[in-house]
């Protein structure tokens, strides 16, 4: 793997925004906590996403992902060379902050497929990579949208790779995990030993913290062990959708049930699920300013109860 991707990422990131090369506007961006369980919403109106395709726009012969942009792309290659886990990094053409990079399998693989030890291993290295370049700033996480109800709009496999936010103007973000796995001591969940959960929270996840530089196998048995504990909430079903959300210190999986909420028009994906909820119409946000929180409904609505 380059050693210099953040730099990669910026510069092409810098030069694409300046060509209108991608969509990003930055509104208005609020920070709020959930007064029942502590939980931080950084909450941003981002209506430059209401052009963004979502699940069922993109005809189902085209794979804008495959076909990237040339101004977008930042690495050809990432992974081990012609493998089914090589990736290419791509910048997001619909950012929701700056420098929100894809990884996108270079061969076609469906984004229901689940992740492979080498995925998960060049996740946790490029996020090392990325917060070891980064000045005191804030941490990266890796997301990963699977299955039809996970908030996912392109069906060819990708990851997601983005900063928490920090802008100097708002309080430094921490999300619930972050809090859940504090001074907890990294295990792999079993039968008995159940991931952690915050019981204040109210739609499903399952979190495990993770140790300094984790090798492929605890990576993947970590993964798997917390993939039987979201396979019951999909009894009879083929697909599961579910959220996938790595950070170097932990790794969380969150069932889902439905991509857009019932009480209002708000859908989510991964990033919801750490408190970075993107709001496109302004009625929404109106309303969840005066009651921050709803989010927690509306999260719930669109996972399901612990
Ligand atoms: P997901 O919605 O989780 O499937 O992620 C797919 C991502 O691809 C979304 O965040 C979109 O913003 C992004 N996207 C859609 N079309 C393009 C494109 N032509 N080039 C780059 N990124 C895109």
């Amino acid at each position: 793997m380059a050693d210099n991707i953040k730099q990669l990422i910026e510069n092409k990131y810098n030069e694409a925004y300046k060509t209108n090369s991608l969509f990003f506007n930055d509104v208005e961006t609020i920070t709020k906590t959930n007064s029942n369980n502590g939980m931080m919403y950084w909450i941003r109106f981002a209506p430059s996403l209401l052009v963004k395709p979502e699940r069922g726009d993109t005809p189902s012969n085209e794979d804008p992902l495959a076909k990237h942009e040339p101004e977008l792309l930042v690495l050809p290659t990432l992974g081990p060379q012609l493998s089914d886990d090589d990736f290419k990094l791509v910048l997001n053409k619909f950012p929701v902050m700056p420098f929100h990079t894809l990884l996108i399998t270079n061969k076609y693989i469906d984004q229901k497929s689940l992740l492979t030890p080498t995925d998960l291993y060049t996740c946790s290295k490029l996020l090392t990579q990325m917060n070891n370049n980064n000045d005191g700033n804030t941490p990266h996480l890796i997301i990963y949208n699977s299955g039809p109800h996970s908030g996912s709009s392109q069906n060819h496999k990708h990851l997601q790779l983005l900063q928490f936010p920090s802008d100097g103007t708002h309080s430094t973000f921490i999300p619930f995990q972050d809090r859940l796995c504090n001074d907890k001591q990294p295990f792999i969940p079993t039968k008995d030993l159940t991931p952690l959960q915050d019981k204040l929270v109210p739609f499903a996840h399952f979190v495990v913290p993770l140790p300094a530089n984790p090798s492929m196998d605890h990576l993947m048995t970590c993964y798997v062990s917390l993939l039987q504990y979201i396979l019951p909430y999909f009894k009879g079903s083929m697909h599961p959708s579910y959220n996938f959300i790595l950070t170097e210190k932990w790794m969380c999986l969150v069932p889902r049930s439905n991509i857009r909420a019932k009480s209002l028009p708000v859908g989510f994906n991964s990033i919801g699920y750490v408190g970075l909820v993107m709001i496109k119409e302004l009625q929404s946000l109106n309303i969840i300013k005066q009651n921050p929180n709803l989010i927690d409904q509306l999260l719930l609505e669109c996972g399901f109860p612990q």
